[in-house]
């Protein structure tokens, strides 16, 4: 072996979802929204004074996106830290909090790349499992750690929280930084933001990708106490001060200023998933309840593996994961009312004839 392969960081990435580049699918893998982004997005996309302003760097605080996120949430400028997606959010936050010898703590079955921030950042962690279905044990979350992270509603299953249980773990977590990963709240959780006025280690993390159709965008944003977020921006500033880039600044103020648009495709996705779920019961399947834009199920029969494979035959993409516990589940994202409908028959069928 070559002497300097020794000093090569050894990583196993993070697999995200197939991003199929077929004309015609039903793409129901990676939680995207069906919708397009609110049309003063599209609005300002056609304005040509931005071109001309791509020559200069865009403004490295991001205050115009910033401010907006704070004026819509109630919060001071200084409460609020944005970034490339969430999923940048969130690796700057392991990099900045996540610092002691102790191990950091989130559940088993949860996002799939918290263990592989963890691994690249060199943090200590531990899993606690979910109960048999599927929910959080607060409990586990009381002993010694160097930090606790976790999803509301939790992904891959679509459980949510109740904020009495966050603020129990949090009351048991006074010596370390609590992140509640926020990405699916907006579809019909409630956000544990309160609680930032009582908890100054509280860190609560949304995104643009799911409810604001922007996922292309990407555009994510923290909220905490004005020393929590300095502590981000310090960071963020120490390798790189342009995250965020000009359109994103621009077109993320444009759709957080639309709010009548958001509520009304929020809703949308919320109807058609209650629908979504009668539908789904009726053919076999069982699930937990979910306040996410997906549900995540099991056939009593069928082994989800032969149905993600027929489906994906007939150009129908939903999520499959090979792991430990989840591999009999499928996690499919709510589409279009029509979507889902091509997909129930699609089920209708293959159920039918399955042997
Ligand atoms: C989708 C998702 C994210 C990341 O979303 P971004 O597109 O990076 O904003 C973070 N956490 C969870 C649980 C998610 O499902």
């Amino acid at each position: 072996m070559k002497a300097w392969k020794k000093n090569i960081r050894q990583v196993v990435p993070y697999v995200p979802g197939e991003q199929p580049k077929k004309e015609k699918m039903i793409k129901l893998n990676t939680n995207e929204n069906p919708y397009p982004p609110s049309e003063k997005v599209l609005e300002l996309m056609k304005d040509p004074a931005q071109f001309d302003k791509l020559r200069l760097y865009p403004d490295p605080t991001a205050s115009m996106l910033v401010e907006a996120i704070a004026d819509y949430k109630g919060l001071s400028k200084d409460q609020v830290f944005v970034g490339v997606g969430s999923d940048d959010v969130l690796a700057m936050a392991f990099m900045t909090y996540f610092n002691s010898e102790k191990p950091i703590l989130f559940p088993d079955i949860t996002y799939s790349f918290y263990d592989v921030w963890a691994d690249v950042f060199r943090i200590p962690f531990e899993t606690k499992a979910l109960d048999d279905n599927f929910h959080i044990k607060k409990e586990d979350y009381y002993g010694e750690n160097g930090g606790v992270i976790f999803p509301n509603p939790n992904a891959p299953t679509g459980v949510l929280m109740p904020l009495s249980d966050i603020e129990d773990i949090l009351i048991h977590n006074q010596d370390v930084i609590v992140i509640v990963d926020e990405a699916y709240i907006d579809f019909g959780g409630i956000s544990a933001q309160p609680l930032l006025e009582k908890y100054e280690n509280l860190l609560v993390v949304q995104t643009f990708s799911k409810s604001r159709s922007m996922a292309g965008m990407r555009i994510g944003y923290a909220m905490g106490s004005a020393e929590l977020i300095k502590a981000l921006n310090d960071v963020k500033y120490s390798f790189n001060s342009y995250t965020m880039n000009q359109p994103s600044i621009l077109w993320g103020t444009a759709s957080i200023k639309d709010d009548d648009y958001f509520q009304k495709m929020v809703a949308k996705i919320v109807d058609t998933r209650e629908w979504f779920k009668e539908e789904m019961k009726q053919l076999g399947f069982h699930f937990q309840d979910s306040m996410a834009n997906f549900i995540f199920a099991s056939h009593e029969t069928i082994p989800a593996k032969d149905i993600f494979m027929a489906a994906r035959e007939k150009d129908i993409y939903v999520r499959y994961f090979n792991k430990p516990r989840i591999d009999n589940y499928l996690r499919i994202t709510i589409g279009t009312r029509e979507e889902m409908e091509e997909f129930l028959s699609f089920l209708k069928e293959f159920c039918g004839k399955y042997k």
